[in-house]
């Protein structure tokens, strides 16, 4: 027998399965609603304004060369390639004009020693950022998240790595609470993103599920929801039950949580539903985890998207911080900058005091050593030049809303060209729901026949990706969705 015989094909993944079937479909009227990635009108991925400027301003440092200061400038594009270098020599001050400068592609009277002078601006450029970045990073991204004026940032309260994007993120996280809480499980809500059962699972971190979105009203089921949290049926017939049932069997179950559990939240624009709890319900949830002294941990992928304000956003984070709780936070910028294949992400855990921080630190800094040693440096080197500089960052919230306006007016335009059609059914909830999905209630026969007659694709439990609507072919998503529906 040959060394893989055993290995079988692994079951297809249900949000990339999904594109790999629009791609090999001929038909040049294909819609692909599946991946939660933005795109403009026109249907274009989009780069956005304040990460060009910031991937031109990055790169810069001053260095003493040879008896000469030095200020070097490496200027890179979007991916990290540097596009040109300049430097001058012999000022002590960075200089502020362009023509202080020398281009070394334009200056060939420097060319004669120019690969050695650029090798180690070059070294000095991006060493002395790195060294500086990540600490410099994980700050911007705990700012962003718990506040500017956090007690948990003034304090340094806060213990937080780097991450390879939110899907890292979450993995760190999961290894984290599996070591130090071998036992423990993790709540997620049903439904959730998919990969987070996976994500959970490979941690080998037991899951369960808590009941969130009904798919009656295509609402949130806060009553349910928050007996799960309270754990409505007795808590010591459960609990001897807890550890033995077979994860892979059970994790659909919903099941009243007991004391101390883990629960992972969506802090705004929930994914797939497109449903978040409003205030009150949060304070809510906030109360009843206090009284139950769970552990939350948010897993924030779109921050900014739901309402366009990124401050809007983390409102529900707030809430936990004002009322005491330690907590975990995911944070993603593929969606928020657009830095999907750049990976950018931070985990952070919120701790008593700073002693406790440094510990947390140190064992998430193992865990990400014998994972994949470090994290890449250009990316957070973006978030954090936008972040710090306030024209940077006012671009940048801009950016978002023009996002977010786009894709609320393609729900209000999907629904009213819905209700136009004289259907039967009610779109209120296109409407009703935020973030990048409209979770659409579409059966997987539905999902089927509009991916055989319309070649519409979409996920199987009928999330539709309003990035992939645009203003050319929402009338004829509204009307094969009236065709299958009717
Ligand atoms: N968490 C949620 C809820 C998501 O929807 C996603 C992406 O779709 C992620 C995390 C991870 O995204 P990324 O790894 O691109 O940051």
């Amino acid at each position: 027998m040959g060394w893989w015989d055993h290995v079988q094909p692994a079951p297809k993944d249900p949000i990339t399965s999904v594109t790999q079937a629009f791609l090999s479909d001929p038909t040049p009227l294909k819609l692909n609603l599946g991946v939660g990635a933005y795109r403009d009108d026109k249907g274009k991925p989009v780069t956005l304004e304040c990460v060009r400027r910031a991937a031109e301003k990055i790169s810069g440092c001053e260095i003493f060369l040879a008896g000469h200061y030095m200020y070097a400038q490496a200027v890179s594009d979007t991916n990290g390639v540097i596009k040109y270098f300049r430097y001058t020599v012999g000022t002590p001050v960075i200089p502020d004009t362009k023509s202080r400068y020398l281009d070394v592609h334009s200056q060939s009277r420097w060319s004669a020693y120019l690969p050695t002078v650029y090798v180690l601006c070059l070294y000095f450029t991006l060493e002395s950022t790195k060294a500086t970045t990540k600490s410099k990073f994980v700050q911007d991204c705990v700012k962003l998240a718990y506040g500017n004026d956090s007690s948990v940032v003034r304090e340094d309260r806060f213990a937080g790595v780097p991450a390879l994007s939110g899907t890292g993120a979450c993995r760190l996280f999961a290894e984290f609470q599996r070591r130090f809480y071998p036992d423990s499980q993790m709540f997620l809500p049903m439904p959730t993103w998919s990969n987070h059962h996976d994500i959970w699972r490979d941690s080998q971190v037991c899951t369960r599920t808590y009941h969130y979105y009904d798919p009656g009203t295509k609402g949130l089921r806060f009553q349910a929801l928050v007996n799960d949290i309270k754990m409505a049926y007795v808590a010591e017939l459960f609990r001897g039950q807890q550890y033995t049932l077979p994860c892979d069997d059970d994790s659909f179950q919903f099941a009243n949580a007991p004391d101390r559990s883990f629960f992972l939240l969506h802090p705004c624009a929930h994914n797939p539903t497109g449903v978040d709890p409003n205030y009150e319900q949060w304070k809510e949830i906030s109360h009843i985890f206090k009284i139950k002294n769970h552990f939350p941990f948010f897993d924030m992928a779109y921050q900014g998207i739901a309402s366009g304000d990124v401050e809007r956003d983390a409102t529900a984070i707030r809430i936990f911080l004002e009322d005491g709780h330690l907590l975990g936070c995911a944070q993603s910028f593929s969606k928020n900058m657009g830095l999907y294949e750049h990976r950018v992400g931070c985990v952070s855990i919120v701790s008593w005091d700073d002693k406790q921080a440094t510990a947390i630190k140190s064992q998430l800094q193992r865990i990400v050593r014998a994972m994949y040693s470090s994290s890449p440096v250009h990316g957070p080197l973006l978030v954090s030049t936008i972040l710090n500089d306030a024209d940077l960052k006012a671009l940048w919230e801009e950016e978002v809303k023009v996002m977010v306006d786009r894709l609320i007016s393609m729900r209000i335009t999907l629904r009213q060209t819905l209700e136009e059609l004289n259907s039967s059914s009610s779109w209120e909830h296109i409407t009703k729901q935020v973030g990048m999905f409209y979770f659409s209630g579409l059966s997987p026969e539905e999902v089927n026949h509009l991916q055989r007659d319309f070649h519409i694709y979409m996920t199987n439990d009928g999330r539709i990706s309003m990035a992939g609507v645009t203003r050319s072919n929402v009338d004829y998503l509204a009307s094969a969705i009236h065709e299958v529906t009717n």
